[in-house]
């Protein structure tokens, strides 16, 4: 028994009366009220659970059916949550009709720039603005970002603009921090399988960017996902930013045929980011164009007003003229896909 499906109506003394049973046998519920139906994702391991059991959660009033979900994500499911979940955060929505757009620096370098960019992508129509504290840089001489300065620095944009802030949590100590300043609360890539840093994110409140991890899967990642949603936190955004493969013409494989696949398999909203996809910045505005035919709800570009002096990822950022007038390539492909952008 993984869900049990409500018959359409009240119910709430039995909803109580199952949490309560399960809780019993050591396992917690989590609840979804679609305008319908009311679900009951079972938490916990339901493996030993045996057909007498499910047959006597059958037996409560209001309960319609007792189903097992075989994939090894429940939360993450469509089989769990039938509608699209959007994600809502500062008056903007993630999974919607309109596609939402996070721009900004790789690293946040100092205040100016922060500033800077924050305008300029704003002034693009970005709905987002990113850039990174903590930076998870492949050799330990590289920035390595300014630490709670630079969260600093992106209030402070926020402040200017408006723009609500994605920014990279790497470490569980720093998570007081990085929940005070930000609004989207991001997994980078080599974090993805840390789990201890996921169920930490679990019981934030802020919703979570999941980078897919270098070298995952798509099972694992929703698994991932699956980690943070079985703390409570169900404000999931996945993130495609491309996989290792054979292939060195590029940073990265992005793999843009997990946007249809995911949409299958889950609720959550799905967003791409190009740059690192690609790697290479001839190649953004093609792959940014192709994520959103290919129907992700969203998109995730570095931007940066001197890349020349950019202290990570200049070499793969976008400068704000040629970002704009990507956003406006972006207009009749969204539209194509009945979005708006
Ligand atoms: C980033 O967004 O700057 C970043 C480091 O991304 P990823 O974790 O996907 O490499
Ligand atoms: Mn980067």
């Amino acid at each position: 028994m993984d869900i049990i499906v409500l018959k359409p109506g009240g119910y709430d003394e039995e909803i109580k009366h199952i949490a309560k049973k399960l809780e019993g046998m050591g396992l917690t519920s989590r609840i979804s009220k679609g305008t319908e139906r009311t679900v009951i994702g079972v938490i916990g391991d339901t493996s030993k659970i045996t057909e007498e059991t499910d047959d006597s959660f059958r037996a409560i009033p209001g309960v319609e059916n007792v189903m097992r979900i075989l994939k090894p994500y429940k939360l993450a499911s469509r089989d769990f949550k039938k509608t699209s979940t959007i994600v809502k955060c500062k008056g903007m929505s993630i999974g919607g009709k309109k596609l939402c757009v996070i721009a900004g620096p790789c690293s946040v370098e100092n205040k100016t720039m922060m500033l800077e960019i924050a305008k300029e992508v704003k002034k693009a129509g970005a709905n987002f603005l990113r850039g990174g504290a903590f930076k998870p840089r492949t050799s330990p001489y590289s920035f390595q970002g300014l630490g709670e300065e630079g969260l600093k620095h992106l209030e402070a944009a926020r402040e200017k603009t408006g723009l609500p802030i994605v920014t990279e949590l790497m470490d569980p100590r720093d998570i007081e921090a990085v929940e005070k300043y930000s609004d989207i609360i991001q997994i980078g890539a080599r974090n993805m399988q840390n789990f201890r840093l996921l169920l930490e994110v679990g019981q934030s409140r802020k919703p979570i960017l999941l980078k897919r991890g270098l070298a995952a899967t798509i099972k694992e990642w929703l698994m991932s996902a699956e980690y943070i949603m079985s703390r409570g936190n169900q404000n999931v955004i996945m993130c495609e930013r491309g996989i290792r493969t054979f292939e060195t013409a590029t940073r990265n494989t992005l793999d843009l045929s997990a946007v249809p696949v995911l949409k299958k398999l889950t609720h959550l909203p799905v967003v791409v980011d190009p740059s690192h996809g690609v790697g290479i910045l001839e190649h953004i505005p093609a792959m940014a164009k192709a994520a959103v035919a290919s129907g992700a709800d969203g998109l995730i570009i570095e931007v940066h007003t001197n890349p020349e002096e950019a202290l990570s990822d200049g070499e793969q950022s976008m400068r704000p003229e040629a970002f704009k007038k990507l956003m406006k390539e972006l207009r009749p492909i969204a539209k194509a896909v009945g979005r708006e952008i």
